[in-house]
């Protein structure tokens, strides 16, 4: 009987011993996931960012040479170069609208520079830099169309956006009768207008300028009936890394590489 009870001491001693343990395991897990994003990208020894591929001038995987080029991208490799002191120590990854949040929320990218609004509902989900390009949203039309500006979309009038973009939203409040539809990304959204799918294609003036450099039977008409400041965004919370990014666009803008990159890439406007 005595036995028992030793044995039972001892297994008892192994158990909390082993919960110990155990626990001790996670403290330290949290304390990784605590860590600053700043030391997780220094110690990966990569920056890894969410472009657009499909946004002509801004984030645009070039079909020819494979290259992934625009704005936004030159926006990506300074940020690098200010971690690393070496542009290339970045990895693009390829977002869209509609997949930009739930990737940068599951930690499949440490920060979005991809087009994207500062808007209020966003600001819920995610943490915003400073501005860093004032765009605006208008439309595109085949040239020699009668839509000249918002006020044209009328009942029946098929008005193509991008899924997880502010446009759709923005133009049903503008233009409450006429049709929406909506697509997985810009290359398909373009397509589907160059296809006779609808009539106007609706999103920012800056990504529609690409469109229409893209082609020339396309132009930008009626100037823009929204304001769209893009911000980089980084995960909800993290004060750290969005100061960091703050300090580093106040410094871009400083040198006058902001205005370099700019010139490279934006024409209009
Ligand atoms: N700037 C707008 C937005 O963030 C449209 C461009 C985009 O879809 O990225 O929704």
């Amino acid at each position: 009987m005595k036995h028992k009870k030793k044995w039972l001491l001892m297994g008892l001693v192994f158990i909390l011993a082993a919960a110990l343990f155990a626990g001790c395991g996670k403290s330290k897990e949290t304390d990784t996931t605590e860590k600053s994003t700043l030391d997780k990208i220094k110690k990966r020894g990569e920056l890894v960012v969410g472009v657009k591929y499909d946004t002509y001038l801004f984030g645009y995987k070039d079909p020819k040479t494979g290259k992934v080029e625009g704005f936004d991208v030159d926006i990506a490799k300074a940020l690098a170069k200010k971690i690393f002191g070496d542009e290339k120590k970045v990895k693009l990854v390829e977002v869209t609208s509609k997949t930009r949040i739930p990737m940068l929320q599951n930690g499949q990218i440490d920060a979005i520079i991809a087009t994207m609004t500062i808007t209020d509902e966003r600001k819920k989900q995610v943490n915003f830099s400073d501005v860093y390009f004032d765009a605006g949203q208008s439309l595109l039309v085949k040239k020699g169309s009668p839509i000249k500006s918002v006020k044209d979309l009328k009942k029946g009038t098929k008005v193509l956006a991008v899924k997880g973009a502010t446009s759709g939203d923005n133009v049903k409040a503008k233009a409450p009768d006429a049709q929406v539809l909506e697509f997985e990304n810009y290359a398909e959204a373009f397509t589907a207008l160059k296809s006779g799918k609808g009539d106007a294609l609706t999103t920012d003036n800056s990504i529609l300028y690409g469109m229409a450099a893209q082609d020339p039977n396309y132009e930008v008409v009626g100037g823009t009936f929204t304001n769209e400041p893009y911000g980089i965004a980084v995960r909800k919370g993290d004060e750290k890394f969005t100061k960091y990014i703050n300090s580093f666009l106040k410094e871009l803008k400083e040198s006058g590489e902001y205005d370099r990159i700019k010139k490279k890439w934006i024409k209009q406007q």
